[in-house]
């Protein structure tokens, strides 16, 4: 079993906020860049990219980011490339800040159907998880391991013992982003297994999904071997298809003691 005893439940999120408006800076147009009172749905965030250089802001990587998405959140490849000149780690810690803002609304979505009645404990596929966020790990309802989770990935990246400053991720740090990303995919895959068509919904909207795993894969994050939701892409079937067998062979096997542990179900912290 493996536990994060490094999530500070104490220290409050402080940027769990949707994307924002914008700070009001004039474009290269002169048009503001924020969201005037009665803009309509299809008019909002209407304003030119902007070079990552040319924002003037302590939040220029997040910015940039959310400037990226909002343009096309179907665009992947695009906004998970590093761009030119900036540092690797400040990136992927600026990514991990958005998904945990972006898995809220997906929590939003599952709460009416997600209910401790519905989904008593945490499971995906076969596996059962125990909450980690606790003194001592135990059983949540599905609902409250996906609010307890995030909660404590927020709390983690927010924690300035771990991440003094947005510009650089001190070395010691950037091993917590395996872990935050590890727990994240449990979110992803307890909407995929139990509410499918919320699932489908949201990441027909968002990409939200295909952007974590992309992300998550290429910084080696996750190891396919994790990987339980079966490939959305069809140019990626070989791959998860390959990471479903290896789960099989040894996940499975290697599970066999536990299992017999907690009552036949598979258990993972
Ligand atoms: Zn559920
Ligand atoms: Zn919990």
């Amino acid at each position: 079993m493996v536990t994060d005893s490094n999530v500070d439940e104490k220290t409050a999120p402080s940027d769990n906020k949707p994307v924002s408006a914008s700070s009001g800076t004039p474009s290269p147009t002169g048009r503001p860049q924020r969201n005037l009172p009665g803009t309509k749905d299809e008019g909002l965030y209407q304003w030119p990219q902007r070079p990552l250089e040319s924002i003037e802001s302590a939040f220029a990587l997040r910015e940039y980011l959310q400037s990226l998405i909002r343009q096309d959140p179907h665009n992947v490849d695009l906004i998970i490339a590093l761009p030119t000149g900036q540092d690797e780690h400040a990136w992927l810690y600026e990514h991990l800040c958005q998904i945990c803002l972006e898995l809220n609304y997906l929590i939003v979505h599952l709460e009416p159907e997600c209910t401790p009645e519905v989904c008593p404990e945490m499971r995906a596929e076969e596996w059962m998880y125990y909450c980690a966020t606790h003194p001592t790990p135990r059983e949540c309802c599905a609902i409250d391991y996906l609010t307890h989770t995030l909660d404590g990935a927020s709390a983690l990246l927010n924690n300035v013992k771990f991440f003094p400053s947005r510009i650089c991720v001190p070395e010691g740090s950037v091993k917590n982003f395996q872990s935050i990303a590890r727990r994240l995919y449990r979110i992803f895959a307890h909407a995929y297994f139990h509410h499918r068509d919320i699932f489908d919904a949201f990441e027909a909207e968002t990409s939200l999904y295909d952007r974590f795993l992309k992300l998550s894969r290429s910084r080696k994050l996750i190891t396919d071997k994790l990987i339980i939701i079966p490939s959305l892409n069809n140019d990626d079937d070989s791959v998860a298809t390959g990471a479903r067998q290896i789960m099989s062979r040894q996940e499975r096997t290697s599970c066999a003691q536990r299992a017999k542990l907690f009552n036949g179900t598979l258990v993972n912290i």
